[in-house]
């Protein structure tokens, strides 16, 4: 094939970052204009408005999204998410990850995300309930076992899919489990899936200490957000050994040079919702956690929180993607010139969709496994990964980013050309 210029980025924001690195990788490949453009554009997207009757009585109309990226090796995959910043282009780009992050992996899916403008935290459960009921009915169409299965993201979580598997079991008119993933244990939910985002993090973590020869009893952390990445992120760093020394969530910062109380600040955070007024640790300002002196950064929160104005004052040796898209690409770039080691968010937070996997191929074949058996085959996937595009990255000189996305995008085009195109 032709090594073909690539076509112009417009679009700034996790979108524009999401299509150069796809750009880039194209280049890397030598792959023609034709499948470029097939691979830049989502290959289905389905906006949505979604009237909701407050508890009040009054109407409010609300936006959702829901944006297959590619289908090209299966079903296509991911989260749902609810958030005040939700936009489309927000979720094209989550959506295209998504297919990178599978391939990688070797899961057998395509790439999708899905999306509702709403904070949740302002609304009842009633309300929740009946706006992913109705973002359900709406999306119907194009989601299923065979088609697109979502899971729980930012502001989602296993009631929600509980909802959405009602809702669409209720419209096919026999239980699906398999429509979803990250449902609750009772509905056919898998073991060891709400920690499998985490577990996954910490995994790479470890591995990439372990190749800059540093030590997990001797080294240090910090984690942003406390949800269900980063809290389980800071849980498992600790149980290794790691000094977890300061987290954050949306209302604000801790710090402990002495480590962090992992146990008891879960327990606080379910009692406050929020680590903010946690006793054992000081308060902090949430943007210089980002450039404390630890040995890895775990951002798990939202995306772009590593940008030009802090990444030359990052101290962290390891900065390890627990979000998705949280380095902006000229930050990613000032981070290597630097010798900050970066594990990509398509390798480090891929254990969720891992365990989804499995979730969804338990659901199927309706028999499930033992948490050992789904936390085993997790590690193992997850350091295969991490061999793999470290070995990638070793053979071509690139980054760990750019060889993780080499790599899944080869595997995707390869689907396409293998396959071919119809008529
Ligand atoms: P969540 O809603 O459970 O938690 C998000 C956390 O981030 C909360 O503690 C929130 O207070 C905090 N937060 C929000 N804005 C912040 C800010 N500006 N600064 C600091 N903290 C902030 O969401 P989650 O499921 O943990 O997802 C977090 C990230 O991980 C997202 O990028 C998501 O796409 C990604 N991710 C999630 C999964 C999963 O299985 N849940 C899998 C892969 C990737």
């Amino acid at each position: 094939m032709a090594i073909a210029t690539a076509p112009a980025v417009a679009e700034a924001g996790p979108l524009g970052d999401a299509l150069q690195q796809l750009d880039a990788a194209i280049d890397v490949l030598g792959y023609d204009q034709g499948l470029h453009r097939l691979l830049a554009r989502p290959r289905r997207e389905m906006s949505v408005s979604i009237p909701l009757r407050r508890d009040d009585g009054s109407i409010e109309v609300l936006s959702g999204y829901r944006v297959q990226h590619n289908f090209s090796r299966g079903p296509a995959k991911g989260g749902l998410r609810f958030s005040p910043q939700v936009s489309l282009d927000e979720v094209r780009a989550l959506a295209m990850w998504m297919t990178w992050k599978c391939a990688l992996l070797d899961v057998p899916y395509g790439g999708a995300k899905g999306g509702i403008t709403i904070d949740p935290t302002m609304y009842s459960t009633a309300e929740l309930s009946r706006v992913t009921r109705r973002y359900t009915n709406e999306i119907l169409p194009i989601i299923g076992p065979e088609k697109d299965i979502p899971a729980p993201d930012i502001g989602t979580d296993e009631q929600t899919m509980a909802w959405m598997m009602d809702t669409y079991s209720a419209n096919v008119g026999y239980t699906v489990p398999a429509v979803v993933t990250g449902k609750p244990v009772s509905l056919g939910g898998s073991l060891g899936r709400p920690s499998a985002t985490s577990r996954g993090v910490v995994h790479t973590a470890l591995a990439a200490l372990a190749y800059r020869g540093l030590v997990p009893a001797r080294t240090s952390a910090a984690v942003q957000g406390f949800g269900k990445v980063g809290a389980g992120s800071a849980r498992f760093l600790a149980e290794a050994g790691v000094r977890v020394v300061a987290v954050s969530d949306r209302y604000g910062a801790i710090h402990n040079a002495a480590g962090l109380d992992i146990t008891a600040l879960e327990l606080h955070v379910a009692t406050c919702g929020t680590v903010c007024g946690f006793g054992g640790a000081a308060e902090i300002d949430p943007d210089d956690l980002l450039t404390l002196d630890v040995d890895v950064l775990v951002p798990a929160a939202v995306e772009g929180v590593i940008n030009l104005r802090n990444a030359h004052d990052i101290r962290a040796s390891i900065v390890v993607e627990g979000a998705n898209g949280p380095t902006t690409n000229d930050a990613d770039a000032v981070l290597d010139d630097r010798g900050v080691l970066v594990v990509p968010d398509i390798l480090a937070n891929a254990g969720g969709v891992i365990v989804s996997y499995f979730e969804w191929v338990q659901g199927n074949q309706a028999y499930w496994w033992t948490a050992d058996q789904v936390e085993k085959r997790l590690e193992t996937r997850m350091l295969q990964g991490w061999r793999s595009v470290l070995e990638t990255a070793t053979r071509r000189g690139l980054t760990l980013r750019q060889a993780a996305t080499v790599t899944a995008v080869s595997r995707v085009a390869d689907a396409h050309l293998t396959r071919g195109l119809y008529p």
